[in-house]
């Protein structure tokens, strides 16, 4: 690992990288940790520059380790997850996988039938070679899978 990727934060003050599991130090007023990227400091000095400028009355450093990148990742993921699950539609809970669903093109068969043969095919028969075409791809699966 680079230590280029072991940066947690930056210092609130002087923007100095504050590394993963490194102690550093922040402000006990709670406007200042409220949001999710609030002030943090790398040392007590950058954080008493930056009291006269937030107007603090009573105030003191707390210092806090960072935590460790394993566990910033993991509340990475598992913010982004429900968002990515929900814009994914579910697969096979359509009815592409339905055991009864017609697999080939009606009139491109009925056009076959007719220019081969001139004759009509029934419409019950669809039916039929759907059927014979999901056994024929249930054992070409089963070929495949063996
Ligand atoms: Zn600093
Ligand atoms: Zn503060």
């Amino acid at each position: 690992m680079s230590s280029a990727n072991a940066i947690w934060r930056s210092c609130s003050t002087c923007k100095k990288p504050i590394e993963f599991q490194q102690t550093y130090y922040a402000c006990s007023v709670s406007t200042c940790n409220r949001t999710r990227h609030g002030f943090c400091f790398c040392s007590v000095s950058c954080w008493d520059a930056h009291v006269p400028m937030m107007r603090h009355r009573e105030a003191w450093a707390e210092p806090q380790t960072a935590p460790t990148r394993e566990a910033v990742e993991r509340a990475q993921h598992a913010e982004h997850a429900p968002h990515t699950t929900s814009r994914t539609p579910a697969v096979g809970a359509g009815t592409a996988g339905s055991a009864h669903e017609v697999l080939i093109v009606v009139s491109k068969l009925k056009q076959y039938i007719k220019q081969q043969a001139a004759m009509h095919t029934a419409d019950t028969v669809h039916g039929m070679l759907s059927d014979h075409l999901r056994h024929l791809c249930d054992q070409a699966i089963a070929h495949a899978t063996a």
